[in-house]
């Protein structure tokens, strides 16, 4: 896969800076390293050079583009109960007559069966056989009498006193899922999507483990530990009472491979087991991405305008030192006929409403409208042939092109390009992987390398970001 890994995760995010003492013991491990600098948080780039003191809050920030705080902060604060994540690990279908269909079996001998609230609930012999069919649930237990009841979520789990965790069965493979698992029907009631439930601390090392690379550093997977806890502890909090799941298994928001018991993704995740990034006490939705190209997106301009994104340590760090050119898609580039360009565009316009792209024509011209802060394209023009024109936002105009170029072209790797037409082609020059908020993971590996820790890592990436503990 094109790793690390998957790059533009993240749904829209969700605010002065504040320093809480970090549990010693863990402020220990993940400051390894750090007194080997001179106990000064005077950070450098991969290279190692001496940069600013980020742990302040980069003034220059509040100094050039003074935002006025917002009503409501919409990010959480710190929590200090371990939040649990409902993770969407498969959408199930019908298939044919037969309905759709899950089995569900644990290591211990009964299995537990409840409506999603937790009412009633019934302990049957596993493994179970749950099939929606009909406008409702079919159940067939071992060594028990099926039995049907209405069509609505309902959730499987390990019992108190039982031995976990579940696992479920697709095909001929099963697969741990943890000890509690939702089956919730879709709106035609046809099919239903399955979601884990687990503890944070569970789920992390599935998301360090497919996220990066098994050879890469350990200060690496600290760096990615506490940014992805930030990130999932975020989305938790927003989806809790908007949706049945906070997170799903893909790009769209983060990378899950499922249980990972050891090995360094689990490692990682125990020694920095709760550890959080904050800024004014609420924590940061700390988005991450495979490689930046060498220039750093802000949240308000790849991710969305939501109030959570309007925060320092997402507003891309001050050095403009590039780690990641060792990156197999720190440069690559894609293209595309004229003619097939517009046609796909349009097609495109169509699917997603955009009515302007619609009835496009071939492209003629195709350029950067504006750049960000940082220097990345934020706004592209595009014109056809009849003198059409349209804007796109960056992130739209990547998922635009994205879908444009699919399957004709080179992959379209992130909203960092400079577009140009060439006789009957548009080359789309890019750089970097994914939408460059917030850490880059090459970049990240890049500074472990030269001995940086993931404090280190952290800070600058998340300028201003303080390193917290929410549970222990
Ligand atoms: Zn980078």
């Amino acid at each position: 896969m094109d790793d690390p890994r998957l790059s533009e995760r993240n749904s829209a995010g969700r605010d002065a800076s504040s320093v809480v003492e970090v549990d010693a013991s863990r402020r220990q491990v993940l400051l390894a390293g750090l007194a080997a600098m001179g106990g000064g948080l005077t950070l450098a780039g991969c290279s190692g050079a001496r940069e600013p003191d980020v742990a302040t809050p980069p003034r220059a920030v509040a100094q050039t583009r003074p935002v006025a705080p917002p009503p409501v902060d919409p990010r959480p604060t710190l929590p200090t109960v371990e939040p649990v994540v409902r993770i969407l690990c498969e959408e199930v279908k019908p298939v044919g007559t037969v309905g759709a269909k899950i089995a569900v079996r644990s290591t211990g001998r009964w299995i537990r069966l409840q409506d999603r609230s937790g009412a009633g609930g019934t302990v049957l012999g596993g493994p179970i056989e749950c099939t929606l069919i009909d406008g409702s649930w079919r159940i067939v237990p071992t060594g028990g009498v099926p039995f049907r009841i209405p069509a609505g979520a309902i959730s499987v789990s390990v019992p108190p006193g039982e031995s976990g965790p579940l696992s479920t069965r697709r095909g001929a493979s099963w697969t741990p899922l943890g000890d509690a698992v939702d089956l919730v029907p879709t709106a035609d009631q046809k099919g239903f999507d399955l979601v884990a439930r687990l503890p944070m601390e569970v789920y992390l090392p599935g998301v360090l483990a497919k996220e990066l690379y098994s050879n890469w550093s350990p200060a690496t997977f600290r760096a990615q530990a506490v940014a992805a806890r930030s990130f999932a502890t975020c989305e938790a909090a927003h989806w809790r009472n908007r949706r049945h799941y906070d997170v799903t298994t893909g790009p769209d928001t983060q990378a899950w491979s499922g249980l990972v018991a050891s090995g360094l993704a689990a490692t990682a995740t125990g020694e920095t087991r709760g550890i959080l990034l904050a800024w004014d006490r609420r924590v940061v939705p700390a988005y991450y991405s495979s490689c930046c190209g060498g220039l750093p997106a802000e949240a308000r301009d790849a991710i969305s305008q939501n109030p959570a994104n309007e925060i320092a340590p997402l507003a891309g760090r001050s050095d403009r030192e590039s780690c990641c050119d060792w990156a197999s898609t720190y440069r690559w580039s894609v293209t595309i006929r004229t003619q097939l360009l517009g046609r796909r565009l349009a097609e495109w316009g169509r699917r997603e409403g955009v009515a302007d792209l619609a009835g496009f024509g071939a492209v003629r011209s195709m350029e950067v409208s504006a750049v960000g802060r940082h220097g990345r394209p934020v706004r592209f023009r595009v014109e056809d042939a009849g003198g059409r024109h349209v804007e796109l936002r960056a992130e739209r105009g990547r998922r635009a092109l994205a879908f444009a170029t699919e399957g004709f072209s080179g992959r379209l790797y992130s909203a960092f390009i400079e577009p140009r037409v060439a006789g009957d082609v548009v080359i789309l020059d890019g750089r970097g992987h994914g939408h460059g908020v917030g850490l880059c993971q090459h970049g990240a590996e890049a500074m472990a390398r030269r001995g940086r820790d993931a404090e280190s890592i952290l800070r600058r990436y998340y300028p201003g970001a303080t390193l917290e503990t929410g549970w222990t």
